[in-house]
């Protein structure tokens, strides 16, 4: 970032020039709000301070960016009674840390069941998972938790019958679009603020469902978005793009991060999403049920899905209750309606080394980040 601190300046200077034009036109007390929806890029903009170069006026927000952090506790409590009753959980290391709220005799973490004999082991990816239940031959299962990224490799895993009898999905995956469709919907009716006026939308979500998966958001909300790379520069003129477009009254779909990111994106990894999944309802956690905002396995992919072969009940609209910790505010800071440090909790009864709320628990949780950087300036 330093060997581009000449770009980084002219980037900065070209923002405040078009926000200067923009409240020319608009009135000196005018605001922006920018959302990104990316954990890795909250990352960015928080470890490089760019917050700090943005002019008063221009807000960055992070949202919904954290896949771990809306996974609903139902499926965490779930995942914990079947490795008590000697099932084997294959899991990521973030989720291993992530607390339900309705602990299942007495264990309220896959790490807590796991000290309490539980059959739990960490893997950093259903490669892993498949090799070791290959191995041992007892009942398994893998928690499939992340977005758009993943899914391919999973349904890959599922439409080539690369995982072995043993070894079932408990498909967790959530898709992106509903979610900003969502989170810019509700900042739109919020009367103190601003409204999302420009949004720097995920570059690895993106690979896969290409730039044209958010025409639908800038033609519905009428703004700009910029699907960024995650260098620093990156960021920037994703953000300079999208105050060029406000500047000039325009709203549309750009690639900055045209050195992995196509319009129509990775035809082969959605037609093999299709085939081994469906999109449903399903529930974000704290926030509740979006429309077909999740996948679950294909009904003639049923004999590899977790859910069906265990009897798991899936949770529904009725059964869906608040789900994360009294007086954690995460639901809120996935959606961008609060800031980390607007948590009472945030550094005190909630740190990365003993996570109280779920936004704290991964590497791409809001306050995650903003614990380990400081929130950017
Ligand atoms: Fe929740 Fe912890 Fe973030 Fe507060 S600091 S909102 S308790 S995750």
């Amino acid at each position: 970032f330093r060997s581009n601190a000449r770009l980084a300046g002219a980037l900065r200077g070209y923002i405040a020039r078009k926000f200067e034009e923009i409240r020319a036109r608009e009135g000196r007390d005018y605001r922006i709000k920018i959302m990104d929806f990316c954990g890795t890029h909250e990352w960015t903009i928080v470890h490089f301070g760019l917050r700090s170069l943005m002019p008063e006026g221009v807000e960055l927000v992070a949202g919904p960016g954290c896949p771990v952090c809306v996974t609903p506790s139902w499926y965490i409590e779930r995942a914990i009674e079947l490795s008590l009753s000697g099932v084997t959980v294959y899991t990521y290391g973030d989720t291993f840390k992530l607390r339900a709220v309705n602990p299942v005799d007495g264990v309220s973490s896959l790490e807590e069941a796991r000290a309490a004999g539980g059959r739990v082991r960490l893997v950093v990816s259903l490669v892993d998972a498949v090799r070791d239940a290959s191995r041992h031959g007892g009942e398994s299962v893998f928690l499939g938790i992340g977005f758009e990224t993943v899914a391919p490799g999973y349904a890959r895993a599922v439409v080539s019958g690369s995982l072995p009898e043993n070894l079932k999905l408990m498909s967790l995956v959530k898709l992106t679009p509903p979610a900003m469709f969502y989170s810019l919907d509700i900042l739109r009716d919020k009367p103190t603020e601003p409204p999302v006026m420009g949004v720097i939308a995920p570059g690895h979500v993106s690979t896969v469902t290409g730039a044209k998966a958010w025409e639908p958001v800038a033609e519905q909300f009428q703004v700009p978005v910029v699907v960024s790379g995650f260098e620093p520069i990156d960021v920037l003129m994703g953000i300079a793009e999208i105050m060029r477009q406000l500047a000039r009254g325009e709203y549309g779909v750009k690639v900055e991060y045209t050195r992995a990111v196509t319009w129509e994106g990775d035809l082969e990894a959605q037609a093999a999403i299709h085939e081994a999944f469906e999109a449903v309802d399903d529930a974000w956690r704290g926030i509740g049920f979006l429309p077909l905002s999740g996948l679950r396995l294909r009904e003639k992919y049923g004999r590899l899905d977790a859910l069906r072969h265990f009897g798991i009940e899936e949770l529904t609209p009725e059964k869906w209750r608040k789900d994360t910790p009294p007086g954690c505010r995460c639901a809120e800071v996935t959606l961008g309606k609060a800031k980390p440090t607007d948590c009472p909790m945030f550094m005190k009864k909630c740190t990365p080394e003993k996570p109280y709320g779920p936004c704290m628990v991964s590497l791409e949780g809001t306050c995650a980040v903003w614990a380990r950087f400081g929130g950017g300036g």
